[in-house]
């Protein structure tokens, strides 16, 4: 079963990551290819002519052409960091490679960090993958649901409009053999047409089939040239039980049950986004677990600087 091939991969082990990120300069040799695959590049100018030294045990780049001097991690989501490399890439193994992810005291604890510093490490690099995730598209058959975090009714639908809740579409998209592919979570602020069509418009490739329950606002996935299914879920009859709904379901089950069970106390409203990206990322990379790591540390590498004071005002960028 495809399940099972995906839960029962060999990942990357503890002793296989410590044998190619375990020390300093083996970190700073794959941050430099994964910043600059094709070799240096002048920040300022592009030149690619450099020469190199030590300040300390910070690598410095000075460009032979502007004289501009910068370092591994000036301008990257590293930017202006005082722990050593070998930290965040023990961090993003964590957040790779564990099942039900890692929350920011684990994180404080399996590193070694304060809780100041674990907050900004786990917030930068979940900012980097709800980056990277906010490009992906969505099409052929995609199953829609609005859902949310923060806790729910049983039931589901009772949820609908309840205070405190941080509202949120999911939606999967599924193969000919009826196997789910990817999946994207997105925070809105409520459930309206004009929402929909507007995340429809950048999520979903036109001609994409939508299947959706009877809640009106996701009528407006016609906005995006898509086909819409509507699925109406009769009078004692969930939407659970139906199997048009069962990826959807099913993920949003998962999701809920791993928010449930690694975090305890985050500020939904204010960060959901961000969680709700990190999950989608390593959702939509789980065939190849292995890879995972490698692929983290090169998005991170290529995500610009992202301060706390930045970080912490994040209903903004939302
Ligand atoms: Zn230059």
């Amino acid at each position: 079963m495809k399940t099972n091939r995906i839960q029962f991969q060999a990942g990357l082990s503890l002793n296989q990551f410590l044998a190619q990120y375990g020390t300093e300069s083996q970190c700073e040799a794959i941050l430099e290819q994964s910043r600059w695959p094709h070799g240096f590049h002048c920040p300022r100018c592009q030149s690619q002519e450099c020469c190199t030294y030590r300040r300390g045990r910070v690598k410095v780049f000075q460009c032979s052409a502007c004289r501009l001097q910068t370092t591994l991690t000036e301008g990257t989501i590293f930017h202006a960091t005082k722990l050593p490399l070998t930290c965040w890439f023990q961090a993003m193994y964590f957040l790779s490679q564990t099942k039900n992810n890692v929350s920011i005291l684990e994180l404080k604890r399996l590193v070694g960090l304060s809780y100041p510093t674990a907050w900004r490490l786990k917030h930068k690099l979940m900012q980097v993958m709800f980056e990277r995730e906010s490009t992906t598209r969505l099409s052929g058959r995609v199953e829609i649901d609005d859902a949310y975090l923060g806790g729910e009714h049983p039931g589901g639908k009772a949820g609908r409009g309840s205070e405190n809740k941080v509202p949120f579409l999911a939606a999967v998209q599924t193969n000919a053999q009826n196997h789910p592919l990817y999946a994207v979570f997105t925070r809105v602020k409520t459930f309206s047409h004009d929402e929909v069509a507007q995340w429809a418009t950048r999520t979903l490739v036109p001609t994409t089939t939508v299947v959706s329950d009877g809640l009106w606002c996701f009528q407006s996935v016609a906005a995006a040239d898509c086909a819409h299914q509507r699925e109406i879920v009769g009078q004692g009859r969930k939407s659970t039980d139906m199997e048009c709904f069962t990826w959807v379901n099913t993920i949003l089950g998962n999701l809920k049950t791993a928010v449930a069970g690694t975090y305890h106390a985050f500020d939904f409203a204010k960060y959901a986004h961000r969680y709700l990206g990190e999950y989608q990322y390593r959702f939509n990379r789980r065939f190849d677990l292995a890879r995972l790591l490698p692929r983290m540390i090169t998005a991170a590498a290529q995500t610009g600087k992202r301060t706390e004071r930045w970080l912490r005002l994040a209903e903004d960028q939302c």
